[in-house]
């Protein structure tokens, strides 16, 4: 396509002819490439969104896999991240209560795929889990995956320790997520119970598990544009296979509370940024899509391949019925369980063996 291009092409047009040709070719933008996309008018928004949307659609089609989180353990964190409304001297109001039982988790993962959730995300509050707290999730994906054995289950449990990741894997965790959430630049400004080595290491030992690494971002935090690429190129180093974007909710009572640093245009660059960082990844549009986004919600569809639905950890969501309706408004279809959601080439040619001698499963013979 550059070849196209001559020196009378405005250069956001030069840019994303760039853009869309690399990643067609699954490279990621250079540094400065990305920074020139974030620093976009937004007048050239809609070009942004059709040149991302390319991409979208070369790996993705029309399709959007649908996410919902359970909140299995809420408040009452010892951690003091300073987004969240479950931290440490947290004055949210978000609902408190410790974990809920197997059986609560399975009738909510119901609801999840009645509604056309693929995905169903476990999630609990907390530095880590114990031993003991992994044996309750894994009671809990027997449960979630005896009433539902095709839904995908991916745990988020905070820092994991050795051994933690395998247990979760054998139980029947298809992922593990824990994000980044911003650059290591900012990290101390953000959090200071736990460091960003921290997080890295937890998502590289879901990797060495064999769980399927999910691991993302959340932006309106202060971050400037270094910050925001500095992550991305992280996150791109890590090689997750789901990234999901968040978009600060500002609790009243967390330090964040009344920062509202977004505007939809400046989202939808963001967005575009981590679509061109991952062409081929499945990029999740996240919290706060709701408040951020507003009325352009759609728009960001059209980059996102991916999206949660109903109610997020502490703050209730858009309803699903509206999420749906927006879906087939916007052109696309919501991704059956039948389907594969990442391109053939994202995934790995040695496969563990996890049949034959070891395993309850027959040798392949
Ligand atoms: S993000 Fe997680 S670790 Fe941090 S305060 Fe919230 S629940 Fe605790």
């Amino acid at each position: 396509m550059l070849r196209f291009m001559t020196n009378q092409t405005p250069p956001t047009a030069q840019l994303l002819a760039a853009l869309t040709d690399q990643s067609l070719r699954r490279e990621p933008p250079t540094r400065e490439q990305a920074l020139a996309l974030l620093a976009t008018g937004d007048e050239d928004i809609l070009d942004v969104v059709a040149a991302a949307g390319r991409i979208r659609r070369e790996f993705f089609g029309r399709r959007v896999k649908l996410n919902l989180i359970v909140n299995l353990k809420s408040g009452l964190c010892p951690e003091d991240c300073s987004y969240c409304s479950q931290r440490l001297g947290s004055a949210s109001g978000a609902l408190k209560y410790s974990w809920i039982s197997p059986a609560a988790a399975a009738d909510t993962a119901e609801r999840a795929v009645a509604g056309g959730a693929k995905r169903v995300c476990l999630v609990a509050s907390g530095r880590g889990p114990s031993e003991k707290d992994i044996t309750r999730v894994v009671d809990t994906i027997d449960a979630v995956k005896a009433r539902q054995p095709d839904v995908e289950v991916c745990v988020c449990l905070g820092l994991l320790k050795a051994g933690q990741g395998e247990r979760l894997r054998d139980a029947g965790a298809l992922a593990y997520n824990h994000n980044l959430n911003t650059s290591e630049g900012q990290y101390e400004a953000i959090c200071t119970t736990h460091t960003y080595a921290d997080r890295v290491d937890t998502v590289q030992r879901a990797q060495g598990a064999g769980l399927s690494p999910c691991s993302g971002a959340i932006f309106g935090m202060g971050e400037s544009d270094v910050d925001i690429v500095d992550l991305a190129l992280r996150l791109r180093d890590l090689d997750p296979d789901s990234v999901p974007i968040n978009f600060l909710i500002p609790f009243e009572g967390t330090p964040l509370g009344g920062q509202w640093q977004l505007t939809p245009q400046r989202c939808l660059r963001i967005l575009a940024l981590f679509r061109f960082t991952f062409p081929d990844v499945e990029v999740r549009l996240a919290g706060g899509r709701e408040i951020h986004l507003r009325t352009l919600q759609p728009l960001a569809l059209h980059i996102a391949n991916s999206m949660f639905l109903g109610d997020y950890l502490t703050s209730e969501g858009q309803p699903g019925a509206a999420d749906l309706a927006m879906i087939a408004d916007a052109g696309l279809v919501v991704e059956g369980a039948d389907t594969q959601t990442l391109p053939d080439a994202r995934h790995d040619l040695v496969v563990l063996r996890r049949r034959g001698p070891g395993t309850h499963l027959p040798a392949n013979a």
